[in-house]
C-alpha cells in the first residue's frame, strides 16, 4: 500500500514532467473511481487548463490548475489518491513514458489500457494516467485535506514530541493516526519504532523525552531513505517481518502481534514492551 513516501515520488513525477502541458481531454468515465463526480463532470471542469503545481500532504495528493484563457482566477484542485496500488504514468509528446508511486512488482503483468482509471490527455500529444489495476484510487475535485495532521515530513520535532506523548494510546496507533500526522502507513510504523527501539505497544503518555527525538529521528530518517529508494518495503526491517525473521541489528527474534489494529513485528530483545 503506497505510504508517504510512494505518494512522494508521483507527486515528483507530476511536479517533473506534468504541469504547464494544457488539457484537451479528460477521461473520468469511470465513475467508481471518479466517485462522486458523474461521467465529463472531470473534463468539462479541467478541459482547457493546465496542473500548475502538484501538492501532498501525507498520502494525499492533489494538483492545482490554471484559470481558463489566460485567466488568473485558478482552477480547481485535482485530487488523486493511489489507493492501494495505484501509480501514475505521465507520458511525453514523444510517446515515452515515467512511471511513479508503488514499487513495480517483479511479477507486474504488461500495463493494461483498461487499467488506467483517470486520463488527462496533453495538447503535445502526451498524457497523465492513473493506472490501478485494483482499482481502489481515487480522483476528485477540492479533495478535503482539513481532517489530516501535518505532512510526516514537514512535522516539526517540536509538534511531534507533542503529539507522540499526550494520552495514553499505543504509540503505534499514534503513527498511524493520519488526524496526528499524515503519511506513516504500517510498513513505516514498524520501521521507524525499531530504528527508535520503542515498542511499538507502549503507552504515547509513558514516553519520555528521548524517546520522542529517538522516533523524531528514525521518522525523518526513514523518509528519506525510503523516497531515496523507491519506497517503504526499502526499509531495513522490513525484510525480518516475517515468522522464524532475526533483527537485522541484534540478532534476536523479530516477534508479531496486533498493534493499533494492524499486523505489527517487532525485536523481541530491543522493543520489549
Ligand atoms: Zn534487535
Amino acid at each position: 500500500m503506497p505510504e508517504l513516501p510512494e505518494v512522494e515520488t508521483a507527486r515528483k513525477l507530476i511536479a517533473d514532467t506534468a504541469l504547464n502541458r494544457r488539457i484537451v481531454g479528460v477521461d473520468d468515465a469511470d465513475t467508481f473511481v471518479c466517485r462522486p463526480h458523474a461521467p465529463g463532470e472531470l473534463r468539462a471542469a479541467l478541459t482547457g487548463r493546465t496542473l500548475t503545481a502538484a501538492r501532498r500532504r501525507g498520502k494525499t495528493m492533489w494538483c492545482e490548475t490554471s484559470g481558463l484563457d489566460g485567466s488568473h482566477e485558478a482552477g480547481p484542485d485535482l485530487g488523486i489518491h493511489l489507493g492501494m496500488g495505484g501509480r501514475i504514468v505521465v507520458t511525453s509528446g514523444a510517446g515515452e513514458a515515467a512511471e511513479g508511486g508503488g514499487p513495480r512488482r517483479r511479477d507486474a503483468q504488461p500495463r493494461k489500457s483498461e487499467w488506467d482509471r483517470f486520463t488527462l490527455v496533453f495538447a503535445d500529444g502526451g498524457s497523465l494516467a492513473l493506472f490501478d489495476k485494483r482499482r481502489l484510487g481515487r480522483v476528485r475535485l477540492t479533495p478535503d485535506i482539513d481532517a489530516l495532521g501535518p505532512d510526516a515530513e514537514q512535522v516539526t520535532a517540536a509538534e511531534f514530541g507533542k503529539l507522540i506523548t499526550k494520552g495514553s494510546i499505543a504509540v503505534k496507533a499514534r503513527l498511524l493516526d493520519q488526524s496526528k500526522i499524515a503519511g506513516v502507513g504500517n510498513l513505516l510504523a514498524d520501521e521507524i519504532l525499531w530504528q527508535a527501539k520503542v515498542s511499538p505497544s507502549a503507552p504515547t503518555g509513558s514516553l519520555r523525552r528521548k524517546d520522542a527525538d529517538r522516533l523524531y529521528s528514525a521518522l525523518e530518517a526513514a523518509l528519506a531513505s525510503a523516497i531515496t529508494k523507491g519506497g517503504v518495503h526499502t526499509g531495513e526491517v522490513i525484510p525480518a517481518r516475517h515468522p522464524g525473521g532475526t533483527c537485522p541489528r541484534c540478532g534476536a527474534e523479530m516477534v508479531h502481534g496486533t498493534v493499533g489494529g494492524r499486523s505489527t513485528w517487532w525485536c523481541s530483545r530491543e522493543q520489549a514492551a
